[in-house]
């Protein structure tokens, strides 16, 4: 009996202590480099996550591919050996590694075996502080991310994302409302000296956070603190402010994307309102709510759209919450006038309450098997890094549940009360126009021809 008491205790609290992934061991050092060590599930394996806070956002519309960039060179190597004998080292540890550069940060990725974690450490840290960066780097670094970026930036292409037509519609509305930059960013301009200003002025301790989830080791800590302690902290550097809207759009466009085809698809984009409470949680939901009513008016109802969704999207300071629908170009009519029945119908009506508290419920369950492993929890712990305060993470579920059908239901008006940005992306021509177009041209030349035969026949005598 005192042993089962002692078995169910332990269950108990190992089941609390699993499910409590928001509560982290988080700390700063001396040198201001955050650390968040988390033990996790899996044995055997950690996941590292070292975040430094520059990215895409830091720097104008020409200089925006520094920081990816950079990310690149860091991986250019650490000695004679260059590149291959980086990668060469990563591998004889049993880890993998990569790097991403988004709108807010740059992120070194990590896995590898538990055994081998602070050997791996060591390699991050040497590619950070050993890495030298010369113009024979640079130049190979630059062709990785033109490729990346879709290959050489041509002049057509270059034309088209002025005229607009290059970008999807979200994106091209972003470029109408001053809120995303017209072209591509390119890197041949980008300079050896502007590359080492941005390791030298955001590279630093006090600009970045390691994270470590798994099984963790027992001197972790203390290693942390002698290595990645030493690192020198900066000035610390302002962000720049983002961008909020300039311009005006057109409330309804079309764009042309492709030549030839029956397909179209439908945008309709709202900005979302700053609420002051739950702003994120209550959008998720409406967000959820629109993705179901959208299915089932488009799909179920009437089978007007194969998969109808609604998004959310954040440019500069500015989130939008989107209707779309893929659609048959003929259908268009149509779909457009559900779309629009559907915003009067909300707008009249709100939302229908048993649905949403079956949406929210939903939502709120989803939280219970949402992030699993160690990976999934340090890329979690990535994506909501400006929530952590106090040895905690807030609950996403406790956030959910607070929202209320009230709250959600003025959210929904603000929202739709919005004329909005229709945008329509189609082909230039459809199949039909195709043929048209194609049969008027075999009767030009059939008439051209036959034109040149009667004169001909004319000049004989
Ligand atoms: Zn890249």
């Amino acid at each position: 009996m005192r042993c089962l008491l002692f078995a169910c205790l332990l269950l108990g609290s190992a089941q609390g202590w699993a499910l409590d992934r928001f509560q982290v061991e988080g700390y700063a050092l001396p040198n201001g480099l955050q650390l968040l060590l988390k033990p996790g599930s899996e044995r055997g394996h950690v996941a590292i996550r070292l975040v430094v806070g520059v990215g895409f956002d830091d720097f104008a519309c020409a200089d925006k591919e520094l920081p990816h960039l950079l990310e690149h060179l860091l991986f250019s190597g650490i000695d004679a050996s260059g590149e291959g004998g980086l990668e060469q080292r990563m591998q004889a540890l049993g880890g993998e590694w990569n790097a991403y550069t988004s709108n807010a940060d740059t992120t070194f990725v990590i896995e590898a075996p538990a055994r081998n974690q602070r050997k791996v450490l060591d390699l991050l840290l040497a590619l950070l502080t050993h890495t030298r960066l010369d113009d024979r780097a640079v130049a190979a670094a630059k062709q990785v991310v033109e490729r990346e970026d879709g290959g050489h930036y041509s002049h057509l292409q270059r034309w088209l994302d002025r005229q607009d037509l290059g970008h999807k519609a979200s994106s091209q509305l972003a470029v109408e409302l001053g809120l995303k930059c017209a072209e591509r960013a390119e890197v041949g301009h980008l300079a050896l000296t502007q590359l080492e200003q941005v390791r030298k002025d955001w590279y630093a301790p006090n600009n970045m956070t390691l994270i470590v989830v798994g099984d963790l080791d027992r001197l972790l800590p203390a290693y942390l603190e002698r290595t990645y302690g030493a690192l020198e902290p900066v000035e610390p550097r302002e962000h720049r402010e983002l961008p909020q809207i300039q311009g005006t759009a057109a409330v309804e466009r079309t764009l042309i994307n492709g030549w030839v085809g029956q397909s179209a698809q439908l945008h309709w984009l709202f900005p979302e309102p700053v609420l002051d409470q739950q702003h994120d949680a209550t959008f998720d939901l409406l967000k959820d709510y629109l993705d179901w009513a959208l299915y089932r008016q488009l799909r179920l109802e009437r089978e007007l759209s194969y998969g109808p969704w609604s998004d959310r999207e954040v440019f500069g300071s500015v989130g939008f919450l989107s209707l779309n629908a893929d659609l048959a170009r003929d259908d268009l009519p149509q779909v457009r006038q559900v779309v629009e029945q559907l915003k009067a119908d909300l707008l009249e009506h709100g939302l229908d309450p048993a649905t949403f508290a079956r949406l929210k419920q939903v939502a709120i369950d989803r939280q219970a098997w949402a992030v699993q492993g160690n990976s999934a929890l340090a890329d979690y712990y990535w994506s909501v890094l400006g929530d952590f305060d106090n040895g905690r993470f807030s609950d996403p579920a406790k956030r959910l549940q607070a929202v209320s059908l009230r709250q959600a239901n003025l959210a929904l008006r603000q929202l739709l009360q919005q004329p909005g940005y229709l945008r329509i992306e189609k082909p230039l021509l459809g199949d039909e126009q195709l043929l048209q177009l194609g049969g008027g041209l075999l009767a030009l030349i059939v008439l051209g021809s036959l034109g040149g035969y009667l004169l001909r026949h004319r000049r004989k005598p």
